[in-house]
């Protein structure tokens, strides 16, 4: 759940503010993760140069590498071949399309990661599913650009009854006919790229 706690925004630097209020991502200028890191993480030493990676602690040796976190997104077609489309609830692309999915979280294969994210946004359980490819994404949330690479599958539901939608997330959702697609309304340039990818795959197979 998100609050504002305009409070803070007084008695505290700068620095503890970008972490501690949920400013909306269009008030704030995006800044690379490894920019937003001012201090050390382990001994709070500010570092001579800021948003190097790795971050790299002169006081205490500490680095830190900013590589990609890990993200997984279903192309989930129904029994009629036509593909889920969600209607994003929130920012990033509040308003704009999207698929099911989201971040890897540790421990978990894709594939779990995929099922456990399906679940959640529309409470359906996935089968047959299959590595489509990857694309790298760019995640904009408050304030900082985090680098992530996107794992595509495609899924199959037998039935879309029982679909329920996680409201936080998704405030609509359409079984949509391939030749309908609209990809310019898509949050996400790795989710155009990837549902471009099936739909050559698609073709290819049927042509
Ligand atoms: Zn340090």
């Amino acid at each position: 759940m998100l609050c504002r706690c305009p409070a803070f925004e007084f008695r505290l630097p700068r620095m503890t503010v970008f972490f501690m209020t949920t400013t909306p991502d269009s008030e704030q200028t995006p800044q690379p993760v490894r920019e937003t890191w001012k201090y050390c993480p382990r001994c709070g030493n500010a570092p001579q140069q800021i948003g190097e990676n790795p971050f790299q602690c002169e006081a205490c040796g500490h680095r830190h590498f900013f590589g990609p976190v890990s993200a997984v997104a279903g192309i989930i077609t129904d029994a009629a071949g036509r593909i889920l489309v969600l209607i994003r609830n929130r920012d990033p692309g509040r308003g704009l399309f999207g698929i099911p999915g989201g971040f890897c979280d540790p421990g978990e294969t894709a594939e779990q990661s995929l099922a456990r994210e399906i679940r959640e946004e529309v409470g359906l359980e996935a089968t047959a599913m299959k590595y489509l490819g990857s694309f790298p994404n760019e995640y904009v949330y408050r304030g900082a650009i985090l680098p992530v690479t996107d794992l595509f599958f495609t899924a199959e539901v037998s039935s879309t009854q029982g679909i329920c939608l996680q409201q936080e997330e998704i405030c609509d959702y359409q079984f949509c006919a391939p030749q309908d697609l609209q990809l310019e309304q898509f949050a996400f340039q790795s989710n155009r790229r990837a549902l471009e990818l099936f739909l050559e795959q698609t073709s290819a197979t049927m042509g």
